[in-house]
């Protein structure tokens, strides 16, 4: 083959490792115990899923993705204004639209060692450069991100929680990131497990945004709303970036049915701290049941848990895995964020969690 004698993307882009979903089967057990993507357990509130349904007629109409009246209710719940939100085909692509318009060749953009995988996805496909800043117990620091500041730094990407490791930064901490940051840089916070943690200070989150030109959050429908399959997420920030972003935006990137079940969801609080509530209970439960059995637990805000394994053979997080697949229950492996010695668990349903313990509690004890 001779250069130029077919079409070649960009530079960059075949450094990019496509995104693992992870596995979606078992390959045993009676039943699927699926807990490796974060999904909750409860599922959607009732009155999104009824809108969802009743969505039946029209559509072959396009949809208005401009989502005022999700962007209205997103607004008033949280109360801020719906001219500063722009919604998205989840909030991957959000993340993918900041860096579309905002990064290029030449430029960097940080994200933290094991941060959330799309980011360094989304930075190369804009023709940028990824660079990963060190964390301390599995947990972003301030000044392993400011040390990684360069002339050419455009962005920073930070998770808060974070997905896989679940740990999280206090609000303070950000506030003291963005005061060192130059004021050209933009530092997007992507809250997408925000209302799992208990000590809520996102509200400071938003209050962040609402003071400074170079900050936007973003936030999904995907988890304590139970609305992964629709993909909805949505981004908070200043006019001047929602108006960028809405430039590179699909035209048509949410569709009816994700509005309306939206819409619902947010009018369902009762359904929102149910889910929380099973998540609290439930976290404590796994977490001390997996460190019973001698499992190191990373501590949690989210609704999963990273759980590492003993390096003797026959104890390893990739044997693990296997074995646990074979009972029909699917955690999720993280080598891909350089955790080879480690599983994600999503906390399930009492009856998941339950299979998931005994399946690592036999495991553990060598045998069946
Ligand atoms: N950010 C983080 C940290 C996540 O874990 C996820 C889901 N895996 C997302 C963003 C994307 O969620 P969605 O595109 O479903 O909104």
């Amino acid at each position: 083959r001779k250069p130029g004698d077919r079409p070649e993307p960009r530079p960059g882009i075949l450094d990019i490792a496509a995104y693992d979903p992870g596995r979606t089967t078992a390959t045993g057990g009676a039943k699927l115990y699926k807990l490796a993507a974060n999904e909750t357990p409860l599922g959607p509130s009732p009155a999104a899923a009824a809108a969802f349904l009743a969505c039946r007629d029209g559509l072959e109409i396009y949809p208005d993705a401009s989502a005022p009246e999700l962007r209205d209710a997103i607004g008033a719940a949280h109360g801020i204004l719906p001219s500063r939100i722009v919604c998205g085909n989840g909030s991957d692509e959000l993340l993918a639209m900041v860096a579309r318009a905002y990064l290029g060749p030449g430029d960097e953009a940080i994200h933290t060692e094991y941060g959330f995988l799309i980011y360094p996805i989304a930075i190369r496909a804009a023709g940028a450069t990824p660079v990963a800043a060190p964390e301390k117990n599995y947990t972003t620091y301030v000044d392993g991100i400011l040390d990684c500041l360069t002339p050419r730094t455009r962005a920073v990407f930070l998770a808060n929680p974070n997905n896989p490791t679940g740990t999280y930064v206090p609000f303070s901490e950000i506030r003291r990131l963005h005061a060192a940051l130059p004021p050209h840089v933009l530092l997007v916070l992507d809250a997408a497990y925000a209302e799992y943690v208990r000590r809520n200070d996102y509200e400071s989150g938003i209050e962040l945004v609402g003071q400074s030109q170079n900050v936007v959050m973003t936030r999904t429908f995907s988890k304590i709303h139970g609305l992964a399959s629709l993909r909805i997420g949505w981004l908070y920030g200043p006019e001047a970036i929602v108006d960028a972003l809405n430039r590179v935006r699909g035209p048509f990137n949410i569709s009816v049915p994700a509005i309306k079940a939206g819409v619902a969801a947010l009018g369902d609080r009762a359904h929102v701290e149910a889910s929380v509530a099973h998540n609290d209970e439930w976290m404590l439960r796994v977490s001390h049941a997996l460190e019973t059995l001698g499992l190191e637990v990373t501590p949690s805000v989210t609704n999963f848990v990273l759980i590492h394994f003993p390096t003797t053979p026959g104890h390893t997080a990739a044997e693990a895995e296997l074995f646990l697949l074979e009972r029909g229950v699917v955690l999720r492996g993280v080598a891909g964020y350089g955790l080879r010695n480690a599983l994600r668990m999503t906390i399930g349903s009492a009856e998941a969690n339950e299979a998931a313990i005994a399946g690592l509690k036999a495991f553990m004890s060598g045998g069946n």
